[in-house]
Order: structure tokens, then sequence, then C-alpha cells
């Protein structure tokens, strides 16, 4: 596949190319420009010489282009789903998902058009005062590899329904669903310049994007370190920033808690595309009148989950995404039991068999009995891998979840309302959930605290990120 400037299919003035290959088979799959800090200054000057008649339309205007690219996109889910699933490695059903979740995000940006407005102030004085929000201009996304399409959806939702431009750089490892779904909102007619996707590594096209004097604006997602590094490129030219960073949740199960609906809770927010979500359980806390019986029954379900290639029906789990995450994960568990840090109940290795040899695969695993420095417990675990720790009480859970750079999110598990009210006053987290993990939605903010970020994704909040309140005053 080639770029998306300026409405076009564009090879980068690099004449490289990327190889794109699927996790599960190691096969290539196809390749995309391996660009260069020129592309991005092309895609910058596409978006500037568009900012003017795209701001003059109304936000009903143009909503209107955001619902017919919607409705294409849920048109061809099913080729997006299986193009998100070759690149990303994640099981069909997962991948139509997200897809799903890309429209839904557009329909429901195309919902608040209606509501962007400014405000009358009486005075001070002779005279009456208003606010004009108004669009910052050029803005730029960069996003990771794990949730592509949805990721993508969440930065231009609220970015072009306010009337900005965009360019965007996708991970080199999947640009393919991000490259597919930009050439579709060309197809829904979406003007040449608005949107423009230039692909290439992190190292040249991303910091050339974060650094750039006219990109008034950077949404990035990825790791809490290169969110780091783009802060500093970004602040000479003080663009506004929201980092949606690294995340290490706790999950606390307390000892009236459903367990069987816990378990569940854990299947799903641990091992859901392969562990890699930023949102995903990293740390289980179990009250220990409840941690032998919660960890057998855990136990059983995690041993019967399914891993194998995302393409096949029935597959609970697919690779990781890349050979260095896998080798990371790997890493990360090799020693463990050797060294007195835990005690491996399930998986920990790298699965045997030649279904497994070419992909990216590891084995979901369970370790008990976790020591607090591990490295399970103070890094962002980034794949199928659930350190489990055992607490008297929830004053010692809640003590034991803070205690960690990351904010992203954190669960509680219980029934008692009092239990309820001390973990979201206490935790410290941009979202706390009861009795439920990893469930977003488009109409809630998103977004973490302390080294998991700063901003908020998703609802109105993140309309007004992307907006610059300009106050008119007027004597009479
Ligand atoms: P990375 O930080 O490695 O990469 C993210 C993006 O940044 C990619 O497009 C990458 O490009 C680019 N990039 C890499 N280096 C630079 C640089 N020096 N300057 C500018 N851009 C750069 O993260 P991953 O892709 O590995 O994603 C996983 C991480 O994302 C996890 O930590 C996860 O928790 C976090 N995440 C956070 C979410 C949140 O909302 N808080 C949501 C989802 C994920 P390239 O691919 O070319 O290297």
């Amino acid at each position: 596949m080639k770029m998306w400037i300026n409405g076009k299919n564009e090879d980068s003035c690099s004449s490289e190319y990327m190889d794109v290959r699927n996790p599960a088979t190691g096969k290539l799959v196809d390749s995309a420009p391996a660009g260069c800090r020129e592309d991005v200054d092309a895609a910058v000057e596409a978006a500037g010489r568009a900012c003017g008649s795209w701001a003059s339309l109304s936000p009903q205007e143009r909503a209107r282009f955001f619902y017919r690219a919607a409705g294409l996109v849920r048109e061809r889910g099913e080729e997006l789903a299986l193009l998100l699933t070759s690149e990303q490695g994640k099981p069909l059903p997962e991948a139509r998902n997200e897809i799903r979740g890309f429209a839904s995000v557009l329909e429901y940006y195309c919902g608040l058009a209606s509501t962007l407005k400014g405000e009358f102030i009486q005075g001070p004085g002779n005279g009456y005062s208003f606010t004009l929000n108004e669009p910052l201009g050029v803005c730029a996304a960069i996003i990771p590899w794990n949730m592509p399409a949805l990721i993508m959806g969440w930065k231009l939702g609220p970015a072009l329904v306010s009337g900005n431009t965009v360019v965007l750089k996708p991970a080199s490892s999947t640009p393919l669903t991000n490259l597919k779904l930009a050439f579709l909102l060309g197809e829904a007619g979406l003007p040449a310049g608005v949107l423009n996707l230039v692909t290439g590594p992190g190292s040249v096209v991303g910091e050339a994007i974060a650094g750039h004097p006219d990109i008034r604006k950077l949404s990035f997602t990825g790791e809490s370190g290169t969110g780091k590094r783009v802060a500093a490129l970004a602040a000479p030219t003080l663009k506004r920033l929201t980092l949606e960073l690294g995340g290490s949740d706790p999950m606390i199960v307390c000892d009236d808690a459903e367990l069987e609906t816990a378990v569940d809770g854990v299947l799903r927010g641990r091992f859901y595309n392969c562990g890699q979500t930023c949102t995903a359980v990293k740390r289980l806390y179990l009250f220990e009148g409840i941690a032998e019986e919660f960890l057998g029954l855990l136990e059983r379900r995690v041993r019967s989950l399914r891993v194998g290639n995302g393409m096949l029906d029935g597959i609970d789990m697919g690779p990781l995404n890349n050979e260095g995450q896998r080798n990371y994960v790997a890493e990360l568990v090799r020693g463990v039991e050797e060294r007195g840090e835990g005690k491996i109940l399930t998986g920990g290795k790298v699965p045997a068999g030649g279904g497994y040899s070419d992909g990216y695969f590891f084995e979901p695993t369970l370790i008990s009995e976790v020591s607090p420095d591990s490295r399970l417990l103070t890094e962002e675990v980034f794949g199928p891998v659930l350190p489990v720790v055992r607490v008297q009480n929830l004053d010692e859970a809640i003590e034991e979840a803070n205690r960690t750079r990351y904010g992203l999110g954190a669960s509680v598990w219980t029934k008692n309302i009092d239990r309820v009210r001390q973990a979201y006053e206490q935790l410290k987290a941009g979202t706390v959930w009861v009795n439920q993990h990893l469930k977003v939605a488009p109409e809630l903010p998103f977004g973490g605290t302390k080294e998991s970020g700063l901003g908020r994704e998703n609802g109105p909040y993140a309309l007004s990120d992307y907006l610059e309140s300009k106050t008119v005053m007027i004597r009479t």
C-alpha cells in the first residue's frame, strides 16, 4: 500500500518500503512506505491548505462525511477485520469488534457536532462579550499497534468534527488497516488534505511530527518512555499534547465478590488481544480468604484457552504482535521461579509444536506468590502474563495497587457499597471499574494519571481539547 497525502496515494520521497508480516505465520501481508521528514512536511502542507475551507463548513456539514464514512466502514467491516487480524494477530471476532468501535466513535462525534458553541457573557462595563471556539489548525496523531483502528477513531472523531485537519502516523507493524480506513474516508467524500497518513519509523516520521512547528496539537498513544520523548520534542513549539501512555492496572477481588463473574473478568481483562491492551488487568490482588478457591477456578479456565492463528474459528488468543514484544514478555518470565519471584501455575513458555513455530505466540500464564519488587509488578506487562498477589484487606490491596508509577485503570470486585466507595475514592487511576474491567465507550472520558499520561480522550471533553477559545469584547 501507499501513503495517503492530500487525498491521493503517494510513495515516500525515500522510495523505501517496510514489510508488514502476519504475526501468526510470519508471512508477508503487504508493505507500506518507510516515510521520511519530507513526507511529513508534504502532509503538513496539504493539511494546512485544507484548513480554511474545512473550518468554514458548519460542524453539521462536517459530520455528514463521517456518517457516510461510518456507513462504508460497517459495509466493508468483514474485509477490514480480516486485514486487521492479518497484520495485528488478534482473533477475528475481536477485530470485527474493533472495526465496529471505529465506526461508533465517528458516529458519536457526529452526534456531538451540534453541541459545538461559544458562550455569551454579560459585561463587564458597558457592553457585552462572547467567546468563539475556533479549531486549532493542523493537528497530529501518533498511534500504536495494539488497537490501531479504534485508537485512530478516538483521535480523528474529535479532531475533524471540530474543524481541524490531521496528519496521522500509524504504527509500523500495523499501518494497513489505518491506510484502508483513510481511503474509505476519502471515498466518503472527505476533502483532499483534511486527513493525511504518513507511514514510517517512529524515530523519523514520529519525531518529525512531534517537533514540527506548524502542528498545533499532537495526540500520542504509546509507551510511557516514548511519550516522554515526544513531549520533549514538542516542547519547543509549545504544541498542545494529549498523551495516552502505558498502564499497569490492578484488579482487586474482595472476599464477598461473585467469584465466577470475577474469573470471567480476569480472562477477558488479561487475555483479550493477547494481553496487549493498555487497560488490561496487569496485576491481580486476591483477598486471602478466597485466594485458594479463586486461583483453582482461574487456573482451570486459563488452561482451557485456545491459542492459535486468529483467522481460525474458536481461537481465544492469538500471537503477540511482533517478535520484540514476544521476546520481552518471555524475558520477563524467564527465571522467575529460580529467583524466588513467584510460582508459575500455568504457562510461562513459548508454546511448542508446528502450528506455533512461525508466529509470535506465548502461553497464557498465571504466576502466584509474586514478590513485591518483581518486574512483573513494577513494569507494564504488555502480554498474556498475570502476576497474582494475596492481600489481607482492602486497605492493603489499595496501598499495593497504588504502588506504581502508572495510573490508567483499576477495578474492585465486591458487593459491599462501603468497599466500592473506598476503592473509587482512594485508587489513583483515570478509570475505576466496579465488578468489571476493560470496558470503554466513546461517551466516557478515557486517560490516565501519573506516568500513564496527560489529558483525556473520548466524550465531550476531547472536543474542547481541539478548540481554541477566543474572547470578543464589544463596547456599546
Ligand atoms: P510505542 O511507544 O513503541 O509506539 C507508539 C507509536 O509511537 C508508534 O506509532 C511508534 O512508531 C511511534 N514512535 C516510536 N518511537 C517514536 C519517537 N521517538 N517519536 C515519535 N513517535 C515514536 O508503543 P507501542 O506501539 O509498543 O504500543 C504499546 C504501548 O502503548 C503500551 O505501553 C500501551 O500501554 C500503550 N497504549 C496506551 C493506551 C492508552 O490509551 N493509554 C492505549 C493503547 C496502548 P513505530 O511503530 O514506527 O515504532
